[in-house]
């Protein structure tokens, strides 16, 4: 079924069948003729070249607001032999999150983004809409001495980063994101709700790391927050190969495993536009 092609009212009904939440699945799915279709679409297109006329688009959009939508998603896609592609904060570099050469369908997760920090067992549950950076302003608000481990980029997803791995700042003191998460919430491929009990310790090994879409759809993690103090000190040098940037990658790698582990010092190493001459 392409983009183009006319949805089946059968599946429309098995959506809908299936969604047992106060708000209709129908008022948060988007078909290619909805004027919120394409908005929806590119809103977390991260990579541009993903955004052309070219390239495959979705048979329609689902944003959940519910887990029964979640679950009506899955059951219903597989009845109707179309693909899932679940996106979360959009930034997969190959667009692996929203493009698909077969017909499938987009789980959008921007409308499950909420977060609840419990400082007094130093826990949080995450949903995976939402953005490491509100993660990150949810723990600030109600602690100035806690945080998570995670990446440095703010906007991109809980869903795909947590699922991924994790690599940020604090990887040196506290791991990555995945050593810290202690539960989670999965819809399976026959639509069960899981949590770490119910579906084991295989795959909630797999989720963390093996890349979430591969094993289902996470609706949410729990994490363990670390300690932090509450001023952190953050300086950026800036060398150009001319002012020993070689030298200084080089030194580096001798000494990055072996500093304190409070201390992090990450390398980013960036093209420099020439000025054109007499500018
Ligand atoms: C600008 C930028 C900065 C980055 N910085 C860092 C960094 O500092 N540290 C680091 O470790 N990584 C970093 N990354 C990599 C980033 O963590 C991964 O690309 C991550 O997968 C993105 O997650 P997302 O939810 O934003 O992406 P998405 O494109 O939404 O998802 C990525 C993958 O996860 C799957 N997925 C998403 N949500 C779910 C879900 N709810 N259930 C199941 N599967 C799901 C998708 O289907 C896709 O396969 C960066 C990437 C970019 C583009």
């Amino acid at each position: 079924m392409a983009a183009s092609d006319v949805i089946p009212e059968s599946l429309v009904q098995c959506l809908s069948d299936h969604s047992q939440s106060s708000q209709s699945i129908s008022s948060v799915t988007y078909f290619p003729n909805n004027s919120s279709y394409t908005t929806v679409l590119h809103s977390y297109i991260r990579n541009l070249r993903f955004m052309s006329p070219t390239t495959p688009k979705p048979s329609f959009i689902i944003a959940p607001t519910h887990v029964s939508h979640l679950q009506a998603s899955v059951i219903c896609s597989k009845i109707h032999e179309l693909e899932i592609r679940i996106r979360s904060g959009g930034h997969d570099y190959d667009g692996l999150s929203y493009v698909s050469a077969a017909p499938f369908i987009l789980l959008d997760m921007f409308n499950l983004r909420s977060i609840s920090v419990n400082i007094d067992d130093q826990t949080a549950w995450v949903e995976s809409g939402a953005t490491l950076g509100e993660l990150y302003y949810r723990i600030a608000e109600k602690s100035k001495i806690h945080g998570f481990p995670a990446g440095v980029c703010p906007t991109v997803g809980v869903g795909g980063h947590l699922s991924g791995g994790g690599y940020g700042n604090m990887m040196r003191k506290y791991g990555l994101s995945v050593d810290n998460i202690i539960d989670a919430q999965v819809v399976d491929v026959s639509g069960r709700v899981l949590d770490r009990a119910s579906m084991g310790e295989d795959l909630f090994w797999a989720i963390r790391g093996g890349g979430g879409a591969s094993f289902g759809v996470i609706l949410s993690w729990k994490i363990m927050l670390v300690a932090v103090p509450e001023i952190v000190t953050v300086f950026r040098v800036e060398k150009t190969i001319e002012q020993g940037a070689t030298d200084i990658v080089h030194q580096w790698q001798y000494v990055a495993d072996k500093i304190h582990e409070d201390l992090f010092i990450r390398i980013v190493v960036l093209p420099v536009i020439e000025r054109a001459i007499g500018q």
